[in-house]
């Protein structure tokens, strides 16, 4: 792949430099042309189209408005156009344009998808959208079928005016439009492709749930109007200037296993914030930090990826916030270090795709890079990056307090996790006996009462537990033993639990005393429970105390029954059990 730009302040001589490169031209080469510009008007798309089409009648073209034009790490803010030169046979590049206001989201996706299956040879998808009037969630898990490994990466259109929703496209297939997704198939056996995404911005703080979004509008962050967290966290005021503070402080949250930042665009009367985009309730935010020494330093490091790529060309879309946040310097400036790589062309934009473990993300205030090669890599070719160009600093005072201030709500937030646990522990404490896993005595008291209290206790019953002749266990076998035996009977009432299917509380009474409390269970049916948990625990045998026996009262919950009422009537079922001989079961 080779790449060409034109520069022209004319059409005629447009058409001269067209024609001459049509001169140098090799056969059996293809070319794609691209023009990006900052004027929306039709007619500077179709001149440049026609002049193309008069030249290059087999040759695509396409392009997109834009919020300035990239082209080799430069900004361009007058029209251009640059040709892609495809060289080999065996690479192919397929042009698509949907009008979105004719076409429904899923029908697109649907269509894309299908064409990739039809055309198996696509390794890239690049896209460019027209400032969408809903959220590109859906149309970004639409492509969720997009065969595996194919990169997915583009921008959306955009005007000089970074607030209005102006945009618009154009191609080939379909002409100009306001409304459309243009997409282009690029692979082949000897295509390769690569891509990435960089912010540089940086987590500051401690996170934030979103409790109220819609859209993009942002409604609260921890049920607090999400104004009032720029106010209070960064003292940043609701003027005229509310945009350009808070571009250096975007909201950062993991989504698809890969980081996506949101910027404000507006504050509203009610405190709510406009942002490039949606973020979903639930989403776990963060503010964060753009530094200028540490954007540059980061994006050095992920030029050195692409470097080792050896790309032919290289596709930059790259967000209009960033250009308002580069305002005092040359705003393609970040980027200088691919300038060395290969020749480059892209556009600033409203908001910046690359697909990332197959799921396509839509960012924001973000860098994607796409890097494409004809041909395997080239040994002798490795193409080192040129860092001389962008100034080597110290790391300023305030991104060492930036670090500082996240490492500290990292440790905050760590402290905080190991508290919620501790204090669960606490909780599970207090009402679990510790011997056996059951519920302590005041628990199941405290059920009882409850229970008792609820309108509909007509059938509720308890069924009461002793272990027989259990002091000649302890005298004989040690209390180790008894302590054996005491933890086999909990377990036996632990597993009928869930075969009650939440219907039964079981707690540890006493010393070797157990109380079932069993809701929708009369009488008769606790009867054959507890008689259940008797022959359960009389065939458990034990090491040293062989068999052993339980015996069971068992009582229902009569009306104006109080719980010592109930308490002492399942008492003397069981007095009544032990007395007439032991593992039994007396119901009163
Ligand atoms: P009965 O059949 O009439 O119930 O006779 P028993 O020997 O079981 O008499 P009782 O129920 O009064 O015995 C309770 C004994 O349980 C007394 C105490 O030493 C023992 N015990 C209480 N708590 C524990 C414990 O946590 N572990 C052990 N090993 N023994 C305990
Ligand atoms: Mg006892
Ligand atoms: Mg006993």
């Amino acid at each position: 792949m080779k790449q060409t730009r034109f520069e022209f302040e004319s059409l005629a001589e447009l058409e001269e430099k067209l024609a001459e490169f049509k001169t140098s031209c090799k056969s059996g080469e293809r070319r794609v042309f691209q023009i990006h510009t900052e004027d929306l008007r039709a007619e500077t798309f179709s001149e440049v189209g026609k002049a193309i089409e008069k030249h290059f009648p087999d040759d695509l073209y396409f392009g997109c408005s834009t919020s300035g034009n990239i082209v080799n790490c430069k900004l361009y803010e007058t029209t251009t156009l640059v040709c892609t030169t495809i060289e080999r046979e065996t690479t192919q590049v397929k042009l698509f344009q949907y009008d979105t206001s004719k076409m429904p989201v899923d029908d697109i996706t649907a269509e894309i998808v299908e064409q990739t299956k039809k055309n198996p040879w696509v390794r890239a998808i690049e896209m460019y959208f027209t400032i969408p009037e809903t959220s590109t969630t859906r149309f970004c898990d639409g492509l969720r079928d997009v065969p595996d490994g194919v990169h997915i990466f583009g921008g959306v259109a955009c005007s000089d005016d970074i607030t209005s929703s102006d945009s618009c496209v154009f191609s080939k297939v379909f002409g100009f439009s306001e409304k459309s997704i243009l997409i282009i198939f690029y692979g082949g056996e000897d295509f390769y492709v690569e891509s990435i995404n960089a912010t540089g911005w940086k987590p500051l703080g401690r996170k934030f749930i979103v409790t109220k979004s819609d859209g993009s509008i942002l409604h609260e962050l921890d049920g607090i109007p999400a104004y009032q967290v720029y106010k209070t966290y960064l003292n940043i005021k609701n003027d005229e200037n509310f945009f350009y503070n808070t571009l250096e402080f975007p909201l950062f949250y993991e989504h698809n296993d890969t980081t996506i930042l949101r910027t404000p665009v507006a504050s509203n009367a009610d405190d709510s914030i406009t942002m490039s985009s949606d973020i979903d309730v639930g989403s776990v935010v963060r503010l964060c930090y753009g530094d200028p020494v540490t954007i540059v330093e980061s994006i050095k490091q992920d030029s050195l990826k692409i470097a080792e790529f050896q790309p032919d060309v290289i596709h930059i879309f790259s967000c209009a916030a960033r250009r308002a946040f580069w305002s005092t310097q040359e705003p393609t400036f970040e980027i200088y270090p691919f300038k060395s790589i290969a020749p480059s062309v892209g556009f600033f934009s409203h908001g910046e795709f690359i697909r990332y473990k197959n799921n396509l993300n839509q960012h924001n205030v973000t860098l994607v890079i796409a890097a494409m090669r004809e041909g395997e890599k080239k040994a002798s070719e490795v193409k080192t990056v040129t860092l001389d160009e962008t100034p080597q600093s110290r790391v300023p005072l305030v991104s060492r307090l930036a670090t500082f201030i996240s490492v500290t709500a990292l440790e905050l937030e760590e402290t905080n996790k190991k508290l919620e646990s501790m204090n669960d522990q606490l909780k599970t404490a207090a009402i679990v006996d510790g011997l056996t896993g059951l519920y302590n005595r005041k628990e199941i008291q405290s059920r009882i009462d409850r229970s008792l209290k609820e309108i509909d206790n007509r059938n509720l019953s308890l069924i009461m537990l002793d272990i027989d002749n259990f002091k000649q266990v302890n005298d004989t076998y040690g209390h180790q033993e008894g302590d054996n035996v005491i933890i086999a009977l909990a377990n036996i009432l632990n597993n009928r639990q869930s075969a009650f299917s939440g219907t039964c509380s079981a707690g540890r009474w006493g010393g070797e005393e157990f109380m079932m409390l069993l809701h929708n269970t009369d009488a008769s049916s606790a009867a054959l429970i507890a008689d259940l948990v008797r022959q359960l625990f009389a065939s458990t045998p034990f090491p040293l105390a062989r068999m052993q026996t339980v015996s069971l009262g068992v009582t229902q919950a009569k009306a104006g029954d109080t719980t010592d009422a109930l308490c002492t009537r399942v008492d003397t079922a069981l007095y009544e059990a032990k007395k007439a001989g032991k593992n039994r079961v007396v119901v009163l």
